[in-house]
C-alpha cells in the first residue's frame, strides 16, 4: 500500500506531466471508484476543468482544478498511467481522463479499493474526507502538548493510535513500525502512557522517517516513464518492518513479529521495552 512518501512522489510525478493541462472529459468504467458526487455529476462537472496544480494532504492526491478539488486515494493498488486514445483499454483501467494534450490519464486499480471525490472548492472543509484529517507531520502545530492531549484518553496501543489519521496524517503500517523502533517505544504501550519525551521523539522521528523516504522518492521521479505507471515504492531500506527473520540493527537480537489491532507489527523486544 502506498504510504505518505509514495503519495508525495506520485504527486510530484503527476505535477510534472499535468500542470497546465485541461481535462476535456472523463469516462468512468467502474462506478464504485467515484465516491462523490454520483458518477453522472462527476463526469458533467469535471468537463473542461484546468489542472492548475497538484497537491497532497495526508494520503490524498489533490488535483487543484478551476472550480473543484479532485481528491484521489490510491488505497491498496491504485496507479496512474499516461496513454494515448488509441491505446487498448486494459482490464483494470477504471477511470479515463481525456486531456487537451491528446493524452489520456488513466486510473488503474487491480483491487478496486481506490476512491475519487470531486468537491467544490468552497466546500472542501465541509464535505468529504479532508475535514476529518489531523495534522501533517511538518505542521508547526504538531507539538508534544498536542499529542499528549490527543493520547490522554486512549487506552489502545500506541502502534494503533499512530495509524489514526485524525491525529497525525500519513503514518501507515510500515512507517509506524520504523518510527516506534527509532523512538525505542514498545508498539503495545498504551497511548495514554506515552510520556512527554516519547511524544517529542514520535514527532522527531516521524519527520525524519517520512522526510527521508520522500527524499529517496525524488530519484524515482527522474526515472519515471509513462509505461511504468506512477507508484513510487521505495521501502527497501527498512530497519524492522518485514524483518522477522532478521536481527535488530541496534542490538543484534531477533526482530519479533506480532499483531497489533490486526496489523502485522515488527519490533525488537530488547530495544523497545
Ligand atoms: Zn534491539
Amino acid at each position: 500500500m502506498p504510504e505518505l512518501p509514495e503519495v508525495e512522489t506520485v504527486k510530484e510525478s503527476l505535477k510534472l506531466r499535468l500542470k497546465g493541462k485541461k481535462i476535456v472529459d472523463a469516462k468512468i468504467i467502474y462506478d464504485n471508484i467515484i465516491a462523490y458526487p454520483d458518477v453522472e455529476n462527476f463526469a458533467l462537472k469535471i468537463k473542461n476543468q484546468m489542472i492548475n496544480d497538484m497537491k497532497r494532504r495526508g494520503k490524498f492526491l489533490i488535483f487543484d482544478l478551476d472550480d473543484f478539488y479532485l481528491l484521489s486515494h490510491l488505497r491498496m493498488e491504485g496507479k496512474y498511467f499516461f496513454k494515448f486514445k488509441d491505446d487498448k483499454i486494459l482490464k483494470h483501467e477504471h477511470v479515463i481522463f481525456n486531456l487537451d494534450s491528446n493524452e489520456q490519464l488513466r486510473y488503474m486499480d487491480t483491487r478496486k479499493f481506490g476512491k475519487m471525490y470531486l468537491i467544490e472548492k468552497e466546500n472542501i472543509l465541509n464535505i468529504g474526507p479532508l475535514k476529518e484529517l489531523g495534522l501533517e507531520p511538518w505542521d508547526e502545530n504538531l507539538t508534544s502538548g498536542y499529542l499528549l492531549n490527543k493520547y490522554k484518553k486512549k487506552r489502545l496501543p500506541i502502534k494503533s493510535v499512530l495509524l489514526d489519521q485524525g491525529i497525525i496524517v500519513g503514518i501507515g503500517n510500515i512507517y509506524a513500525d520504523e518510527i516506534l523502533f527509532l523512538c525505542k517505544i514498545n508498539p503495545l504501550k498504551r497511548a495514554c502512557d506515552i510520556t512527554e519525551k516519547d511524544a517529542k521523539n514520535i514527532i522527531k522521528y516521524t519527520k525524519e522517517v517520512l522526510g527521508e523516504a520522500i527524499k529517496k522518492g525524488g530519484t524515482t521521479i527522474r526515472t519515471y516513464s509513462s509505461v511504468d505507471g506512477v507508484h513510487g515504492l521505495f521501502q527497501e531500506e527498512l530497519l524492522v518492518h518485514g524483518k522477522d527473520k532478521g536481527k535488530c540493527p541496534k542490538c543484534g537480537e531477533n526482530i519479533v513479529k506480532t499483531r497489533v489491532g490486526g496489523r502485522g507489527t515488527y519490533y525488537c523486544e530488547n530495544c523497545q521495552k
